[in-house]
């Protein structure tokens, strides 16, 4: 007798279906959009999809994910050890789903919880994790950037368990529709790992648009020169209604916050306008938002790298034209 993955394909040869566990990231009462990128990828991969949901009182993003269409089930989880969405208790949790159902596939963004979340489930389960997937060509092949984005890897995966996190930027999100997945709940009985306890959270609020989801980015770069000058750029997105990024350089300077990075080891941002303002181009910053739709650079340096990848850039001295722009709009 087979369990209910196995089957006999028309070839006589055994195979296992695909069934995929999706990690759902939400802040217990909403969804959060990378969900809904990571769900198209997941079924892109084919087969069965449940989703988990972890968290203390999870039920009314629990209720969206179940419109989804295309699921199989909804499994809800919810205990106070999954505050503050601790990876370490998580991560316990991920592993007891799968040793219960035996996925072929786990599956979450490529943000900063799902980095966080499946490299720990990955080495428990004695299996590569496959980061930041920007394509997927078969139940077992993947397509991902690696080197900062210069080069894309196409990988052909053998472990049991593939593992993946994707880039939320590369695949559509998902609508959430009139889809009836069955919610079932999952203990979390092991899961108090004890090897970190959540304290406080401080959340930024911002009255602009969340850098990540914007149609419009206006970055700045150390040719702004100060935290100051950066109200150039809050003036000009505030016409645009465009969120305010900024280089590495800027924020380590201390111009502005870490949560505006964009790039390698920031945010990764795909707006329909990225407008970089005095930001040399380096590749590490191109990682995180080349593939914009359309790109404006303004810069001074008519060598600056990141005319390379503009589609339209201005040769000028950010301190003109920026306020002129700004105007004029
Ligand atoms: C492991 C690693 C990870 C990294 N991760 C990131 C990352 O996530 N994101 C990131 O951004 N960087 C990252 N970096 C840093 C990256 O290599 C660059 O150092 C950084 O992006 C440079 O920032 P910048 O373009 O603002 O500064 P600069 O390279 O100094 O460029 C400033 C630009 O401003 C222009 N300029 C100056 N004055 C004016 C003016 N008045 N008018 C118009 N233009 C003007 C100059 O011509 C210049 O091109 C990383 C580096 C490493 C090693």
């Amino acid at each position: 007798m087979f369990s209910r993955h196995v089957t006999r394909n028309v070839t006589g040869q055994f195979q296992r279906f695909q069934s995929t566990l999706l990690i759902a990231e939400h802040n217990n009462e909403n969804l959060l959009p990378i969900t809904q990128n990571a769900l198209t990828a997941a079924k892109k991969i084919g087969g069965e999809i449940s989703v988990l949901i972890a968290g203390t009182k999870c039920g009314p993003a629990a209720e969206q994910l179940a419109k989804a269409e295309g699921l199989s089930k909804v499994l809800v989880a919810e205990s106070d050890s999954f505050k503050g969405f601790t990876a370490e208790n998580i991560a316990a949790l991920i592993v007891a789903a799968q040793n219960q159902f035996k996925y072929t596939h786990i599956i979450a963004g490529a943000s900063s919880f799902g980095k966080t979340l499946l490299p720990r489930v990955a080495a428990k389960l004695d299996v590569s994790p496959i980061s930041d997937v920007i394509g997927i060509k078969s139940a077992d092949t993947f397509i991902r950037s690696i080197y900062a984005g210069n080069a894309i890897q196409t990988l052909q995966a053998t472990d049991p368990v593939k593992i993946l996190s994707v880039r939320g930027t590369s695949f559509e999100a998902s609508q959430l529709g009139s889809g009836s997945a069955a919610v079932e709940k999952l203990p979390s009985d092991g899961c108090d790992t004890q090897l970190t306890s959540f304290i406080s959270q401080e959340l930024s609020k911002s009255d602009r648009p969340e850098l990540t989801s914007a149609k419009v980015v206006v970055s700045g770069g150390r040719g702004l020169k100060s935290g100051d000058n950066f109200k150039l750029l809050y003036d000009l997105a505030d016409k645009l209604n465009a969120a305010v990024g900024a280089s590495r350089a800027a924020v380590d300077a201390g111009y502005v916050p870490n949560d505006l990075q964009v790039g390698q080891t920031g945010k990764i941002v795909a707006p329909d306008l990225y407008i970089a303002v005095g930001i040399s181009g380096a590749i590490q910053h191109l990682a995180g938002m080349k593939d914009s739709k359309t790109i404006v650079a303004i810069n001074k340096d008519p060598d600056a790298p990141i005319f390379q990848v503009a589609d339209f850039g201005l040769v000028a001295d950010l301190f003109k034209a920026v306020p002129e722009m700004t105007q004029k709009l």
